[in-house]
């Protein structure tokens, strides 16, 4: 690894809501290299009517998981992409140990090796607070939470001054919690699997988005 940002291949992971995604987008900003969401990966496929994505939107619109095969097949032929030459941030995969195995499986295959896979280590009642308090304006989407980003005025949007906010429906006690159980059930594990392979790196995300942001940069020796 190096503070250049050359050839970093680097996994983030953690539980649902410890901030993995806003990390990875903040990391990529810093050293211009792709961020890959799967999530965000399949919806584009989906989208573009490929004999693949056709594929994959009939599973999601059928309420259907994608196999991990249609996966790691999208995700091989994204990283065979040149500009994921110099390296890719991942997040959201591996969600599973088989998925983790043929993650592993798929990049000896192309000499490449991950740099680091980083837990962002957050504990269960902080996350459950930081879901819980999240609201958004109505009119332009701008995101807000009850104790920790409060509009200036109470009840007025900063952005465009609505005063209309709603949360998400799956933003409730019992589906977080649901995620949570699941989390420790199905990815969970992926953790172990990386640690032995002395991949693993932890990061404290109780902090503030920058203060993790910066713990993340520390770890990987970025000057920034
Ligand atoms: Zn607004």
């Amino acid at each position: 690894m190096n503070a250049n940002g050359l050839g970093l291949h680097i996994v983030f992971t953690g539980a649902p809501g410890c901030g993995k995604g806003t990390q990875a987008r903040i990391l990529k900003e810093k050293i211009d290299i792709p961020h890959l969401s799967t999530g965000e990966m399949l919806r584009a496929e989906a989208a573009k009517g490929t004999p693949l994505g056709l594929q994959i939107k009939e599973l999601i619109d059928g309420g259907n998981l994608v196999p991990d095969e249609m996966i790691i097949k999208m995700l091989s032929e994204r990283i065979d992409q040149d500009d994921c030459k110099n390296g890719f941030i991942l997040d959201g995969f591996p969600r599973t140990l088989p998925q983790a195995e043929v993650l592993d499986d798929m990049l000896v295959k192309k000499g490449i090796k991950l740099d680091a896979v980083i837990e962002i280590q957050v504990p269960d009642e902080i996350i459950m607070e930081r879901i819980l308090g999240r609201y958004s304006c109505m009119t332009c989407g701008a995101g807000y939470h009850d104790k920790f980003q409060k509009p200036k005025v109470y009840g007025v949007c900063d952005v465009c001054g609505g005063t209309d906010f709603y949360r998400r429906v799956d933003d409730n006690r019992a589906t977080v919690q649901n995620r949570l159980v699941n989390y420790r059930a199905l990815t969970y594990p992926t953790i172990p699997f990386f640690e032995k392979k002395g991949l693993l790196r932890c990061v404290d995300g109780t902090g503030t988005i920058e203060a993790t942001a910066k713990k993340v940069s520390d770890l990987l020796g970025i000057a920034k």
